[in-house]
């Protein structure tokens, strides 16, 4: 249930209503948006009628239901307003989110040595990505293949970290190494495999930094977005949720079918990022650009592209990993759909800046 204050309540009302809430045996939380300060109710609100909570307050509204079985991440949540995620890098903060730039993520599948990942990432730099991708622990079919090299990997991308300034985003496969790879990763990744890895997903929920957090390859939307509330409901705000692919009838020719629809259906239903994964929803390098413009068309937030400085030589997924060269030329085509749709920021702009 919500509770939207008119405009100009005063702070000291919803501090009262907070507490008053509270003594019901509910849990609100405040959330301010651009016009008006939103109380979420969570708990047993099935017996609350929605008129008596009105009459708590003449600075009162209205008094909404959200119907839907997730409710932090649910649009009407906030009331209609969408969220960001901001996360401070060395070379300043990142916004992802509906009303910002279109934040570009990129790098290998895995961190695969100290030369590799500082050259891609600077390689990766110098097109215009913000975040580097890099995997330390990886989740592999195979237990024969290679699995990452866990957490040396780790100190290998604070290098890059440092040499470039970019944000690092890698992958959390195990609670057990959470502290560490908190202390390297500006955004932890949930894969595939994991997003239905409930005590995982209540564990990073319970930490700060923020989830990019994949869609499992047979989940519905609804799976994914229960998944995200696991997160929410824990404590933390910040999850990003990224499109990789799922499993359909055809995988003659994709390793995943690109679910793209789900830009608009996300729009519509959550107020949380969006990302979309040309790599792993395809699996081929040459399908990657079109997949990528496609989704800055279809109004994605942010992208993750895998690029390695060798993919014939790449230790995971270099059928799918762009070369640097081709990622840069790719930057380039890419911001003349990102100017378009008014989501790139133009290098001149940012010279003035
Ligand atoms: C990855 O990002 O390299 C990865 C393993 O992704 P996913 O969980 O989407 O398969
Ligand atoms: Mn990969």
């Amino acid at each position: 249930m919500i509770v939207v204050m008119k405009a100009g309540s005063p702070e000291t009302e919803v501090v009262r209503l907070t507490e008053e809430f509270e003594t019901w045996g509910l849990t609100p939380e405040k959330i301010i948006g651009k016009h008006k300060v939103v109380i979420g109710l969570v708990g047993d609100t099935v017996a609350l009628d929605p008129l008596q909570i009105q009459e708590t307050s003449p600075w009162i509204e209205e008094v909404l239901r959200v119907e839907k079985p997730y409710k932090r991440v649910s649009r009407e949540y906030r009331h209609g307003e969408s969220s960001d995620v901001i996360v401070p890098t060395p070379n300043g903060s990142v916004k992802f989110g509906e009303h910002h730039p279109l934040v570009v993520v990129a790098g290998p599948c895995s961190v695969e040595s100290e030369e590799m990942i500082v050259e891609t990432a600077q390689r990766v730099k110098a097109a215009g990505a913000t975040f580097l991708r890099g995997g330390a622990f990886k989740p592999r079919t195979s237990p024969y293949a290679f699995q990452g090299h866990g957490e040396s990997a780790l100190g290998l991308l604070a290098k890059a970290r440092e040499a470039t300034g970019l944000g690092i985003i890698t992958e959390l496969m195990d609670a057990a190494d959470l502290d560490a790879l908190a202390e390297v990763a500006d955004v932890i990744q949930i894969g595939a495999r994991n997003m239905q890895n409930f005590s995982l997903l209540k564990k990073v929920g319970a930490q700060d930094k923020p989830i990019l957090l994949k869609r499992g390859m047979s989940a519905t939307v609804e799976e994914w977005l229960m998944a995200a509330e696991y997160i929410l409901a824990a404590g933390n705000p910040n999850v990003i949720l990224c499109e990789r692919g799922i499993r359909t009838f055809d995988s003659k020719y994709t390793r995943n079918t690109l679910d793209l629809a789900t830009i608009p259906v996300l729009r519509a239903l959550t107020h949380l990022p969006i990302m979309i994964d040309p790599s792993h929803g395809t699996g081929k390098s040459e399908y990657v650009p079109a997949m990528s413009m496609a989704a800055i068309a279809a109004g994605t937030d942010s992208l993750m592209i895998e690029v390695h400085p060798n993919p014939k030589k790449a230790l995971s997924d270099g059928p799918q990993s762009l070369t640097p060269e081709r990622f840069d030329q790719l930057m380039q085509e890419m911001s003349v759909i990102g100017k378009a749709v008014g989501r790139w920021i133009d290098e001149s702009e940012l010279a003035i800046a």
